[in-house]
């Protein structure tokens, strides 16, 4: 990867070549059965990024009004775009209603008493979907399960009759069905089969088709492989999407949805970053580079690891711990990493930084935020390049 050297570093490497085989084979596992996605744009909200897969016909799925008002500027279609989040404020809800955006996912009793004061003000109806916490455990790590009773998304099931109700009472809310999310990089398939069971079960319990419900929108949640990223770039959405179409049972003619973050997107993303420093401390060595937390907060913030490769030597290898430069002592990329003789001026990549990294990045410290750059297999793309491309060039003017 020669022609990577010369660049100034840090900054964020997306190969839109994989992007693209990623996100055509999470669409084409959908269409199978008749599923759309939604596109969680928290995960990475760079322009080329939403672009390309905005052009790859998916919705959008946000989490603040600011996202949405991101992803109307990226071209979304507003009756592609879902909104979630516990805390929505009375500006983002009203901005909801007048963009007229598919489905506001409602998380408690009080935020839909809230909807329906602004939409009856407003003489507006509001398309919602009930958000249920389903008391599923997810089997990912404890800061990123949301489906538990203890977690604060959600209406837990003894509230969820009172919701029904108000919508049932409502001439400003339109009840459009239930969506649920049970947590982030999850990589075994059985929590979304026991997701499944449950959703049958509630469907059933509460009626929901005599509220009007016709559509369940399952969240996201899929993991990737942050071990062995060069050999599993691409999820396996194909036995993903099976698990729902084999374990669902609701009446035909209910809309299956899913909002993909993570599993679109991670694997296409590197951060491209240089040694400052390698540093003998009592019984460690220490690389440390130019990127830091504040380019990838996901060890500090959750003891997530990520492959670390140096591609510049090819010495004897030996053990570091690989550090960034910030003020913090969870600075920490990886602890006792295998690297090849490492030096002061080595290029070192970061794996699989294409989700909540760069759209989690601080400038804590008055740190630069690092630029995005973009590459079509290895070949870095020039500006007049990402120009040329058909999605993109309306973003770049
Ligand atoms: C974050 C989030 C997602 C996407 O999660 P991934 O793990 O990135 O797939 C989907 N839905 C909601 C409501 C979210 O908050």
């Amino acid at each position: 990867m020669d022609d990577l050297t010369g660049l100034r570093t840090p900054y964020y490497l997306y190969d839109l070549d994989l992007l693209k085989k990623t996100v055509s084979e999470a669409a084409a596992g959908a269409a199978r059965y008749g599923y759309s996605i939604h596109y969680a744009i928290k995960a990475n909200n760079d322009p080329v990024v939403s672009a390309v897969i905005r052009d790859m016909g998916l919705g959008a799925d946000c989490v603040s009004g600011n996202e949405v008002r991101r992803s109307l500027e990226y071209g979304f279609a507003p009756e592609g775009i879902v909104f979630a989040g516990v805390g929505k404020t009375d500006d983002e809800i009203k901005l909801a209603l007048a963009e007229d955006i598919f489905c506001m996912n409602v998380e408690s009793v009080e935020e839909l008493e809230v909807i329906q004061e602004i939409a009856d003000l407003y003489g507006m109806r509001a398309r919602v979907a009930l958000r249920v916490n389903p008391s599923v455990e997810a089997e990912t790590h404890q800061y990123i399960t949301t489906g538990l009773n203890e977690n604060k998304f959600g209406i837990s099931l003894p509230h969820l009759r009172k919701a029904l109700d108000i919508c049932a009472g409502s001439g400003h809310v339109d009840f459009m069905g239930l969506h649920f999310h049970i947590g982030s990089q999850i990589t075994s398939l059985e929590p979304y089969r026991r997701l499944c069971e449950r959703v049958n079960i509630i469907w059933k319990e509460f009626g929901i088709e005599t509220y009007g419900g016709r559509m369940v929108n399952l969240g996201g949640g899929l993991g990737i492989d942050y071990n062995d990223p060069e050999q599993n770039p691409v999820p396996d959405f194909s036995s993903f999407f099976a698990v729902f179409k084999e374990t669902l049972d609701l009446p035909s003619g209910t809309e299956l949805r899913f909002e993909l973050g993570r599993s679109l997107v991670g694997q296409c993303g590197r951060i491209v970053t240089k040694v400052l420093y390698t540093k003998q401390g009592a019984g460690r060595k220490f690389v440390i580079t130019d990127a830091g937390m504040t380019e990838l907060m996901r060890p500090s913030l959750y003891q997530a690891t990520h492959r670390i490769k140096n591609i510049s030597s090819s010495g004897d290898p030996e053990l570091y711990d690989v550090v960034g430069p910030v003020c913090e002592s969870t600075d920490v990329f990886g602890k006792d990493i295998l690297l090849p003789a490492t030096s002061r001026g080595d290029l070192i990549q970061i794996l699989s930084c294409g989700a909540y990294a760069q759209s989690m990045s601080l400038d804590f410290n008055l740190r630069d935020k690092p630029p995005a750059r973009y590459s079509a297999g290895k070949k870095i793309l020039s500006a007049a390049g990402l120009k040329g491309l058909k999605s993109i060039g309306s973003l770049m003017s």
